[in-house]
């Protein structure tokens, strides 16, 4: 029997265009999602395949509004019983942030597997259509149920909790830092090794939550000689901030001094702008921890977090329990 999966296109460089045969130069989100399903060859053999085009953008203009569209969408989806699974794609500029906000988000533990491509699909040697043919077949999976929403790039399966870009430029793009991978396709056969062991989706207490917007949260990049009068500057427009740090959640002491007042009226988030590692508390950086240590969290994941979190509590104690769960 063939599985229903859905497919929710949302744009990216897998559905861009260029010059033909050429990969440089060419504008993402521009051809339909049933034109790169019909690329496919034999992709039909697999599942039974219902396309929805939410927008057609360069991920780099996803925003909150677009994010809680899509997770409304799949949670629709996912509540019909007759859906097996859903894929959904998406620039790669931003798919670690969406695929985050999604595993904490989504209400169901059926199959979300996220994917896009680096080569625009006039490209030659084009690699979306594989990585769809792939995330179809991750998604059809019964391996690929209560899982975490995933995502599938070059014959690699990842966490959407933990996946980030880690080259501009190559088609094998991702990571999970340390961690490796959660798995390997052999075309469409899955191979998972590991799962992840944080809670998500259905046992994601942001799950539950009746989202209709989210607060805003920023994020301040740490560098030598950073201004400390930016932190209040961009603190003034946001119920939060995280901070890119050096090292483990690192900074000067003119930062050391600005976040120690700033912290008395808003949340603070310490992470790192190193793409490996953990951010703990730090009896230098923060010895009355006075900011929330984001432990294996990118800024940018962090910062999804912070903003889910406030939803729910300002209060310092609870949100820091949300980062050692989540
Ligand atoms: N700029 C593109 C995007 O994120 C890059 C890609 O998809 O690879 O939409």
């Amino acid at each position: 029997m063939k599985k229903n999966i859905i497919i929710i296109a949302t744009g990216g460089t897998i559905a861009g265009r260029g010059e033909a045969g050429k990969a440089a130069d060419y504008q993402a989100g521009r051809i339909d999602v049933n034109d790169i399903v019909q690329s496919i060859p034999a992709i039909t053999d697999r599942a039974a395949l219902t396309t929805i085009q939410m927008c057609n953008v360069d991920s780099n203009d996803m925003d909150e509004e677009k994010w809680l569209r899509l997770r409304d969408l799949i949670n629709l989806y996912g509540a019909d019983p007759s859906v097996d699974g859903i894929v959904v794609t998406h620039g790669t500029d931003t798919l670690e942030e969406t695929a985050f906000f999604l595993n904490l988000t989504i209400a169901h533990q059926k199959p979300v597997v996220l994917t896009g491509s680096m080569r625009p699909a006039t490209a030659t040697s084009a690699d979306g259509p594989m990585n769809l043919y792939q995330a179809i077949a991750l998604a059809a999976s019964e391996e690929a149920r209560n899982a975490g929403v995933l995502a599938l790039f070059s014959d690699t399966i990842y966490s959407g909790r933990d996946i980030q870009k880690i080259n501009s430029y190559k088609t094998d793009a991702f990571e999970i830092g340390d961690f490796g991978c959660l798995g390997y396709m052999r075309d469409d056969q899955v191979y998972f090794l590991s799962k992840t062991d944080k809670p998500h989706t259905a046992d994601s207490i942001f799950a539950k939550q009746d989202i209709h917007s989210l607060p805003k949260v920023a994020i301040a990049y740490y560098h030598c000689g950073a201004d400390s009068a930016l932190l209040s500057t961009i603190s003034r427009s946001c119920d939060g901030l995280v901070i890119a740090g050096s090292g483990s959640g690192n900074y000067s002491t003119a930062w050391k001094q600005q976040l120690h007042e700033l912290s008395k009226e808003k949340i603070i988030v310490r992470s790192s702008r190193v793409l490996q590692g953990i951010v703990f508390d730090s009896p230098f950086f923060d010895p009355n921890k006075e900011t929330i240590p984001s432990y294996t969290l990118s800024p940018q994941k962090a910062r999804i977090l912070l903003m889910l979190a406030l939803t729910i509590t300002k209060d310092p104690k609870q949100i820091r329990s949300f980062f050692e769960t989540y």
